[in-house]
């Protein structure tokens, strides 16, 4: 296998730690590049599965019996864990939910309707998945208020001027990714909270990308929010997490009702349980919270900068390679941008490289990655996009670049 070895990261051995990636896929050996759709689960993780599930499984936050507390125990670990991993202050400060989108509707109900009133605006940008773009239209829509969009250029960067120039006192949040999956494009996230919270604004980061990615730290970023999705943090399907700073988390009111986020419950009125469970209604995911926190340990022990560095180094590979090919634009050339290679090719529609790349057992995404304003900006109906994680190599990207001469040969 062909591949760098960086100091204290070896590929060949993360790779071995990953087992789906020993299957094969059209009768090739798989070479999975779909990672920011969602990224494949270390052995460890599924260990912790299993294991909660046959040696640990009862309801959390309300027996008194040993199973449990020893449950709760590891939930609670888990929540720790995520506090770690993301340095936030305080454990209160991390609510587990579904997924990102789950997080951010959170806040969009949450936050918005404390905070969003009629002629009101929640600023974003030209680059969100869908998952930060539509719950603050239903917001706008639900309280009369605006959506504003802060434009991105030709190389999908954010104009971080016309951003500012955006801001006003009728501003009452900005919401923004850390990492747009479509471009790759790494947002200067701190300057943007930094700029945000000069006019009094409190910030939302969607980090589902960036979290996997690099080292995230939301006390240096000072974001008032932070989304994550435990199944690209190498985590299972179904857990996800919402950081929020506990002064701006404590005066919000509840999202969903139910059990476990109450104190008291009369007819007449009910009261809300402490930071974080007033936002965790009903039996949560344990399985999934301590699944995740085995991945958090397990990204921790191969160490995200590690991986990081290996990432930058294919980027580099691949981005040199495509770029090679004749008929291929990249699409999303910023200066700071992660592990995406996304690509159209002329006189070839993606969904057509999909297939053709798929038959070699090359599994990347085609289409609009839930981002579709962000094709509008580029002129294109979709594009084929190849995205990077810890255990791709290059051979993997050896292998794309030779499906896509296939593809080449179909269409010539
Ligand atoms: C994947 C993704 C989301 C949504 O994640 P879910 O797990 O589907 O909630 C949101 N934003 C970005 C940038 C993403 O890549």
């Amino acid at each position: 296998m062909t591949s760098v070895v960086a100091a204290g990261f070896d590929v060949a051995q993360v790779r071995a730690d990953f087992p789906l990636l020993r299957r094969q896929a059209r009768g090739r050996p798989l070479v999975y590049l779909d990672n920011a759709a969602t990224t494949q689960k270390p052995q460890v993780v599924i260990d912790s599965i299993t294991r909660y599930y046959t040696e640990i499984n009862a309801n959390v936050h309300r027996g008194v019996h040993e199973l449990s507390e020893v449950a709760t125990e590891a939930y609670e670990g888990a929540r720790v864990k995520v506090r770690v991993f993301f340095n936030a202050r305080e454990t209160r400060e991390i609510v587990f939910t579904r997924n990102a989108t789950e997080s951010i509707n959170l806040v969009a109900h949450a936050y918005g309707r404390q905070h969003v009133q009629k002629d009101d605006e929640v600023v974003i940008s030209a680059m969100e998945h869908h998952s930060n773009i539509v719950p603050w239209q239903l917001l706008c829509e639900r309280q009369g208020a605006r959506l504003r969009v802060a434009p991105i250029d030709d190389r999908g960067e954010l104009m971080l001027d016309a951003f500012e120039a955006l801001l006003g006192p009728r501003t009452k949040l900005v919401a923004i990714t850390h990492m747009s999956n479509a471009l790759g494009t790494i947002t200067p996230a701190a300057e943007i909270v930094r700029i945000a919270h000069a006019h009094g604004i409190p910030v939302l980061l969607d980090g589902s990308q960036a979290a996997y990615h690099m080292p995230v730290d939301v006390q240096a970023l000072d974001c008032d929010f932070y989304a994550a999705t435990g199944h690209k943090l190498y985590g299972p399907t179904g857990i996800g997490v919402l950081y929020g700073k506990a002064s701006v988390l404590t005066d919000l009111p509840p999202f969903l009702g139910g059990g476990d986020m109450i104190a008291s419950v009369t007819f007449e009125k009910s009261t809300w349980n402490v930071l974080p469970y007033k936002f965790e209604a009903g039996t949560p995911d344990i399985a999934g919270a301590i699944g995740l926190g085995a991945a958090l340990d397990y990204i921790t022990s191969v160490g995200l900068e590690n991986a990081a560095r290996h990432e930058q180094d294919l980027l580099a590979y691949g981005t040199e390679a495509l770029t090679a090919i004749p008929g291929i634009r990249m699409i999303g050339t910023a200066a700071h941008k992660a592990s995406i290679l996304s690509f159209v090719m002329d006189g070839v529609h993606p969904h057509d490289i999909g297939t053709i790349v798929d038959r070699e057992g090359v599994a990347i995404r085609t289409g609009h990655h839930c981002a579709q304003p962000v094709m509008d900006r580029f002129g294109v109906p979709a594009t084929a996009r190849a995205s990077l994680a810890m255990y791709n190599t290059r051979d993997d990207v050896d292998a794309l670049v030779r499906a896509l001469g296939r593809v080449r040969e179909v269409f010539a």
